[in-house]
């Protein structure tokens, strides 16, 4: 077959990258897999990308024409916390070198992935793509965010200065199934999952940390996949656009934790231990942006989407990934 696209998709092993695959070989609409579109999907095993020569035989090796750049060093507020340095060089790294080689191997398109705990701290709401640069991030997380600032502000310089058209996205906090469960270092939906797994499991108690009252707009990732897809196919913008539920879907981390307790039938009591971090209180974005473009796009109600990932884990316990905390 003569493929007219080779797309290349880094951190193809990860929560994002996992459902961007399973879109592409599952959706019989239009977000699904298309004739001469050949996608290729990596991981760390293909290479480190922190190594420019590493980065620069993959793309030797693969000649992408369009790159979903997803590779990052990822993780809750608890390991954001303790490896501030990391996730500042580890991303500044990988980044620099995706960007670059990209721009020498002639790439059409790339689409990166940010984040909405990137923008200020201190802001008005709801925020949108504008406000990326207005202020200081959260100090939880200030590493990781100024790396992923530094992706839009790249995006901008090889547009002026060569007129490559990368551009990026900004999702808000992401969930699904090949999530990464590890009980410390994951982001707060799959970190619960395990723990209320273990505590039904044990009969042990199961403990939400921080007070329960932080908020956060949840995307499933199979969504997200396809709205990412689509930035690939259709997005012409090299400024960001922020892929989110609406304002109205934000949820407590309580509510989360109610849902995660309904989805595995856990009929125990949980607290709250408050000597833990809430970070960020909120980071309401806006996708009003994101609706113009694309007014029919349905979301998965969360109930259902927590459903698929709760029953999605326990089916792939065994494999899933837990870091070292698997009891
Ligand atoms: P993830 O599940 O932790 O996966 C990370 C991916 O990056 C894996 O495929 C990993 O490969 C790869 N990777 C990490 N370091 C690498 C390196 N040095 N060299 C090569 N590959 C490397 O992350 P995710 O949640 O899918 O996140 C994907 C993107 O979405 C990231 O850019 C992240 O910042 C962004 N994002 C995530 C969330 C969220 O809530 N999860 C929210 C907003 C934005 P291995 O599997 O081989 O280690
Ligand atoms: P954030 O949106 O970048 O802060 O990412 P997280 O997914 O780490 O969510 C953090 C919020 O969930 C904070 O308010 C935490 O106090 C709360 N939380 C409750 N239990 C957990 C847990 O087990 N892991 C994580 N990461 N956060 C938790």
């Amino acid at each position: 077959m003569n493929n007219d696209k080779v797309i290349l998709v880094t951190g193809g092993s990860g929560l994002v990258g996992k459902a961007i695959e399973w879109v592409i070989n599952n959706d019989k609409g239009k977000f699904g897999s298309k004739e001469k579109e050949k996608w290729i999907f990596i991981n760390s095993k293909d290479g480190d990308l922190r190594s420019m020569e590493a980065t620069h035989a993959i793309f030797q090796k693969y000649k992408p024409t369009h790159v979903i750049h997803l590779a990052a060093l990822v993780g809750g507020l608890f390991k954001n916390m303790k490896y501030k340095l990391d996730f500042l060089r580890d991303n500044i790294l990988i980044n620099d070198n995706i960007l670059h080689s990209a721009h020498q191997y002639k790439v059409e398109k790339v689409v990166s992935c940010l984040s909405t705990c990137i923008f200020p701290d201190k802001t008005t709401y709801p925020i949108d793509e504008t406000m990326i640069h207005n202020g200081p991030p959260h100090e939880s997380n200030f590493g990781y965010a100024h790396a992923k600032r530094l992706i839009d502000i790249q995006n901008k310089a090889y547009n002026d200065q060569f007129g490559d058209k990368y551009t990026s996205i900004i999702p808000t906090n992401v969930f699904g199934p090949h999530d990464n469960y590890d009980l410390q270092d994951s982001h707060v939906i799959p970190g619960l999952l395990h723990k209320c797994y273990l505590a039904k499991k044990n009969g042990t108690p199961f403990i939400v940390a921080g007070t329960g009252k932080p908020l956060r707009q949840f995307i499933y990732s199979r969504d997200l996949a396809k709205l990412i897809i689509w930035a690939l196919r259709e997005y012409d913008e090299i400024e960001p656009v922020i892929l989110s539920v609406s304002e109205k879907d934000e949820v407590s981390i309580k509510d989360v934790a109610d849902s995660i307790v309904k989805a595995l039938n856990f009929e125990g009591d949980y607290t709250f231990d408050t000597t833990k971090a809430d970070g960020q209180y909120k980071k309401t974005a806006s996708n009003e942006k994101l609706l113009k473009y694309l007014p029919d796009f349905k979301f998965t109600p969360f109930e259902i989407a927590i459903k698929e990932s709760a029953d999605w884990f326990i089916e792939n316990y065994d494999n899933a990934r837990t870091g070292n905390g698997k009891a």
